[in-house]
């Protein structure tokens, strides 16, 4: 899942200030799991944003809106986009992605971000806890890692790890943080496949992912295609 963290208040504020009505958007998946920007967060910021603008002396109309994901056209996002027709500016809470998916769809209005996207492939380790496990990096190595990611898990991104500075099973960027590569040393241990960690990783193609500029997937009958560089 995405994990995004709403922007300061009085940043938000100052990006909409001049505008007569301003319509901030939630998105209900990813980042209403990390209470972020679901409907009930763009409620929220709405009302706070008003507050401010009383409090001020200005006169700026706040509304809100929400739908299921603002990363994916249906009906619900259409209704989205028609409510936008009220606004001259609106405030998007999804994650990055969605921001600028509303955005395209609405040339004539300015979309600003509420929220700031920090984690794109993460998972709830417990209530109120989000980590980092994947980085979409288009060609997933953990096959040969035990299952764990040393692409976002590794300080280095090591493909053959650990480097000098693990210690003690901890990296050497904080002692609080576990080393991946003692994570995969362990798991492959426990797994009996520790002939994976013998054998050198084979050359990674980085440019499968981030690297080789923006991802571009096709459908194609019974698989996907990624293409970079549309
Ligand atoms: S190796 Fe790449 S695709 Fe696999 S989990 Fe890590 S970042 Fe994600
Ligand atoms: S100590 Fe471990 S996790 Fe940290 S950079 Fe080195 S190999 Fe990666």
């Amino acid at each position: 899942m995405i994990v995004a963290r709403q922007k300061p208040l009085r940043e938000i504020y100052q990006t909409v200030l001049g505008y007569d009505r301003v319509l901030v958007t939630g998105c209900n998946t990813c980042v209403a799991v990390c209470h972020a920007g679901g409907s009930k967060e763009a409620e929220v910021l709405a009302s706070l944003l008003r507050i401010l603008t009383i409090q001020e002396g200005r006169n700026m109309e706040l509304a809100h809106t929400g739908t299921s994901r603002q990363c994916e056209g249906g009906e619900e996002f259409r209704s989205l986009l028609e409510a936008a027709d009220w606004a001259d500016a609106l405030v998007s809470t999804a994650c990055g992605a969605g921001v600028q998916y509303v955005a395209e769809r609405r040339p004539d209005k300015p979309v600003y971000p509420g929220a700031d996207t920090v984690i794109l492939g993460g998972v709830t380790e417990r209530p109120g806890l989000w980590t980092e496990k994947c980085q979409g990096c288009g060609e997933c190595v953990l096959a040969r890692t035990g299952g764990i990611c040393p692409v976002s898990r590794c300080a280095k991104c090591l493909l053959n790890g650990p480097c000098g500075g693990s210690s003690q099973g901890k990296c050497e960027i904080s002692p609080e943080l576990d080393c991946a590569w003692q994570l995969i040393i362990d798991r492959l241990k426990a797994l009996g496949r520790m002939d994976l960690f013998e054998e050198p990783a084979p050359l990674k193609d980085w440019a499968a992912g981030r690297a080789g500029g923006p991802g571009r997937v096709i459908k194609q009958e019974d698989s996907c295609e990624t293409r970079t560089h549309e």
